[in-house]
Parts: C-alpha cells; sequence; structure tokens
C-alpha cells in the first residue's frame, strides 16, 4: 500500500526515503546477462549451465550413435570432436548474432533518448516524474527525484528508468558468445572422453551412465539458480538425455546394421 510520503518521512526518516528513491531509480526493470548485480551474475550462471548442458546432451547424441554403428575409435573421436566443435561454433556465433542485435537496438534507443532529451527536456523531466511515481514514489518526491536525477546525469537516468538498461554497461557480443563456446565446450567434453577413454566393452555404459549422472547436476543447479523446484526438473532434463541417447543409438544400430 503506498503511503503519503509524510507518514513515511515521519515513521522512517529522510534517510529511508532518500533509501526508496535510490532503489526505486537503480532496481533492474527486466534481466539481463550484464555482469553487475547479483542477479545478473546469477544469469550469467545459469547460461552457463544450460549451455554446459546443451554440449553434453548433442555430443552424447552424436558418440552414443556412432557407437551404435562401429566400435572403431577413431572414428568416434572424430565424431565427438567435430560434434564438439561445430556445436561450440554454433552456439558462440548464435550468441554473438543474438548480442549484437540487442546491443543495437539498446545503442539506438540511448540516440533516441539523447535526442530527446537534448530537444524537449521538459517533457522529458515530466516523463521521469511519471515513471518514478509509477514505482511508488510520491509525485513531490518523485519530481524531486526526477530533477535531481537530471542534474546529475539525465541519460544515464532515463536509461535505466525507462530503458531498463545501463548505458555504462551494455553486453559485450564477444564476451557472451566466448561464454558459450566455453559452457558447450566444458559440457561436450565429458561424452566425448567417456566414449573413447573406456575399453570398447564398457565404453558404452560408462558414457551413459556419466551423462546422466551430470544431467542431474546440470538440471539441479540451473533450477536452483532460477528458484525453481529441482525435482521435476532434474527429471526433464535426465529423461530428456536419455531421449536423445536412446533416439540415436537405434538409428546408429540400425545403420550399421544395415551396413551403411
Ligand atoms: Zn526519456
Amino acid at each position: 500500500m503506498p503511503r503519503p510520503r509524510r507518514d513515511e518521512e515521519r515513521r522512517y526518516g529522510a534517510r529511508a526515503v532518500r533509501g526508496a528513491i535510490l532503489r526505486a531509480v537503480t532496481e533492474p526493470t527486466h534481466v539481463e546477462a550484464h555482469g553487475g548485480s547479483l542477479g545478473s551474475r546469477l544469469n550469467w550462471l545459469r547460461a552457463a549451465v544450460l549451455g554446459a548442458n546443451d554440449g553434453i546432451v548433442s555430443t552424447a547424441g552424436l558418440v552414443v550413435g556412432v557407437a551404435g554403428a562401429t566400435d572403431d575409435r577413431s572414428a568416434l573421436l572424430t565424431a565427438g570432436l567435430a560434434g564438439l566443435l561445430a556445436g561450440s561454433m554454433s552456439m558462440a556465433a548464435g550468441e554473438y548474432v543474438s548480442v549484437s542485435t540487442q546491443r543495437d537496438s539498446e545503442k539506438a534507443a540511448l540516440a533516441l533518448e539523447r535526442r530527446e532529451l537534448r530537444e524537449q527536456p521538459e517533457a522529458e523531466l515530466a516523463e521521469l516524474t511519471e515513471l518514478l511515481a509509477e514505482r511508488g514514489l510520491s509525485r513531490e518526491v518523485a519530481r524531486e527525484a526526477a530533477v535531481q536525477l537530471t542534474e546529475r546525469d539525465a541519460l544515464r537516468a532515463h536509461a535505466r528508468v525507462e530503458l531498463g538498461i545501463d548505458p555504462d554497461d551494455l553486453t559485450d557480443p564477444w564476451h557472451a558468445a566466448w561464454a558459450s563456446f566455453l559452457a558447450f565446450t566444458a559440457g561436450a567434453l565429458l561424452p566425448l572422453l567417456a566414449i573413447v577413454l573406456p575399453p570398447a566393452g564398457g565404453r558404452l555404459w560408462v558414457t551413459v551412465a556419466s551423462v546422466l549422472a551430470a544431467l542431474v547436476g546440470t538440471g539441479w543447479s540451473s533450477a536452483r539458480l532460477g528458484a525453481a523446484p529441482p525435482g521435476r526438473a532434474v527429471l526433464r532434463n535426465v529423461a530428456g538425455g536419455a531421449l536423445a541417447m536412446g533416439v540415436t543409438y537405434l538409428v546408429g544400430s540400425l545403420l550399421g546394421a544395415a551396413g551403411v
């Protein structure tokens, strides 16, 4: 329930009101893969876990499929390595393109904001006041805060409150690309090593068991990082991986048996 400002001030003092203003202004309005706040670090971590999960599942499906057709270690190594590189580079390229596009649109929005601030400062001040009031400040306090923020750094204030971005901290597409590349590679190494290191008789079971165990870990972590209950997430994740390996193994065996 919003309260009149004087009540709040009497009860909590001017410092609490200033704190409320600060929170209203700095609270992120959308979830973004920046490096700054705790929330965004968790998002990075979760993206890394999901990237590793992709690497595990796709490479496991690939090598188990090839293992269905052949016992040849060098064929398994070639397939696994090619899958690792193709997957990690496609993830990196996709991430680079998507983050670049997002960055372009953020830059365009900032340029528009800069122009509006130059051409119609009064309307922009009114807009900022309105946005702050919508976040629970009284009109009086919102106006005061808007005036101060505009004096300090008008563009930054509008970027944060209106666009939900920090102009000094736009996501770097190269960072995002590298992060995806590394996360996928880390995940893909597990099934690759599990299929080529053990002797021929045990490699399939070692791979299936280690992949399913790893999927329990990634499913659990990504659910916890996303603050979701982990039980069902783990089940879905393990079922997805088991299905991928089951299907490719079946296809590989059929092709192997047909002598293709
Ligand atoms: Zn604006």
